[in-house]
């Protein structure tokens, strides 16, 4: 029998084990926000892992933005060594999950098991991916126990809420420092057989009009910042997003649609804010002097940060130079930059040979329309070579009824087994 099959088979002796994992992991509710449980969750991690022989460090983010006293930001990092020197390879997920929301027809915190599949909240998203890393480690560790490097396993806060409390927060004490590990596997759901290769960019901005109130009898009198707004709205619509349509990007975004340059307005405000359910009376009649629009622009790996933002500024300044009156602030609230590892990367190689000695096919080779923690490993960490790779179906993420399949897991695992073989050669 090939490695190939012995490693198959040593993972396909742990399903049993492997949904047993997946079941505890979702027991344990660990919703974001708040962050609850992130410590149950380490510890329970910590004592897996021991057991199957790795060093493990808790790490609390303190002082890192959402870390309190009453919601602390835990984090777990566990490394197993190899026989000799070599290089190290990192699996890293995330431990928080979304909120429940509605229209579950069964418990969220159960990891029910039917018909093939585990569910619950975050059986997809992803703790089914962190339970097929730790299976396919300890398949490989078993079977290759003299081999090159390390293998490091963590379970990290806060990804569903930008990772400043997880991934970047260990990024920033050296963890992906590229002398302590040199590949990295984020088992996020982007299908068993699709290599993620990175994700496009962000840009948030706050964009303000500004009037003058009076009142609402005599609006000739003030200035209304909402129409003001509403020019804005009128000059996006027939110039900037007929624009961002136009720019096409080369990077494998999932799906189609993502393959352009794409804006959401996420909200707007003006005038007098809304009153409580409960409130009875009614409004005062006034002239909105301010009006604020929160942007939330996804650029292409083609496209410069500079560019994106001057793009906003000039049609701000094109509707200034044909409305007398108007005046407007433009702030930045966030931004983070496109990233994507070459596909001749060692990891990326690795991963889809792997992938079609288990599935018989190539890897499918895509990009996030939004973002992850790849983002941090890239800017802080300054590593390169990171990818995400995971079982799951990306569309049930964050909904009712999430669940992974069984098999799906177990062949995931088969890939991440082999990768290993791959990359830390005996
Ligand atoms: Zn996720």
């Amino acid at each position: 029998m090939g490695i190939q099959e012995k490693l198959s088979e040593a993972v396909a002796a742990r399903r049993d084990a492997l949904v047993a994992l997946t079941q505890d992991l979702i027991r344990i509710p660990t919703r974001n926000p708040p962050g609850e449980n992130y410590r149950d969750i380490c510890d329970y991690l910590d004592r897996r892992l021991l057991s199957a022989g790795f060093r493990t460090e808790l790490i609390r983010a303190e002082g890192a933005i959402g870390d309190s006293d009453r919601n602390p930001r835990w984090n777990l990092v566990a490394r197993h060594e190899g026989a000799r020197p070599g290089q190290c390879v990192h699996f890293n997920s995330h431990v928080d999950v979304v909120e429940v929301g509605h229209g579950w027809s069964m418990d969220p915190f159960g990891g029910e098991v039917r018909d093939g599949r585990v569910y619950g909240r975050g059986a997809c998203d992803m703790k089914g991916g962190l339970a097929a890393s730790i299976i396919a480690a300890e398949a490989f560790i078993e079977l290759c126990p003299g081999y090159a490097g390390a293998i490091e396993i963590s379970g990290t806060a806060d990804e569903e809420s930008g990772g400043f409390g997880g991934v970047a927060h260990l990024a920033e004490q050296g963890y992906f420092n590229p002398d302590r590990v040199q590949h990295v596997i984020i088992p996020e759901p982007l299908g068993k057989d699709r290599i993620c290769l990175g994700h496009r960019g962000v840009w948030w901005a706050e964009i303000e009009t500004k009037g003058e109130i009076a009142h609402g009898s005599m609006p000739f009198l003030g200035d209304c910042a909402v129409r003001h707004m509403g020019a804005v709205l009128r000059e996006m619509e027939d110039t900037l997003y007929p624009a961002l349509a136009r720019k096409r990007t080369g990077m494998p975004v999932v799906p189609d649609g993502a393959r352009q340059s794409t804006l959401n307005i996420n909200s707007i405000h003006g005038g007098e804010p809304e009153q409580a359910a409960d409130y009875t009376g009614l409004p005062s009649p006034c002239v909105p002097d301010r009006c604020r629009m929160v942007i939330d622009r996804r650029f292409l790996i083609e496209e410069d940060i500079s560019e994106v933002e001057a793009e906003v500024r000039e049609m701000l300044e094109t509707v200034r130079r044909g409305r007398p009156g108007f005046d407007y602030a433009i702030r930045e609230l966030h931004r983070v930059l496109p990233t994507m590892t070459a596909r001749e990367a060692p990891v990326v190689a690795s991963v889809s040979a792997a992938v079609a000695r288990v599935f018989g096919h190539d890897a499918d080779f895509v990009v996030s329309p939004g973002t992850y923690d790849q983002k941090h490993i890239d800017r802080i960490g300054r590593l390169r070579n990171c990818i995400a790779y995971g079982p799951g179906i990306l569309d049930l993420a964050h909904k009712p009824d999430e669940y992974v399949g069984i098999m799906d897991m177990e062949q995931s695992a088969q890939v991440m087994a082999l990768a290993l073989h791959d990359l830390l050669q005996e």
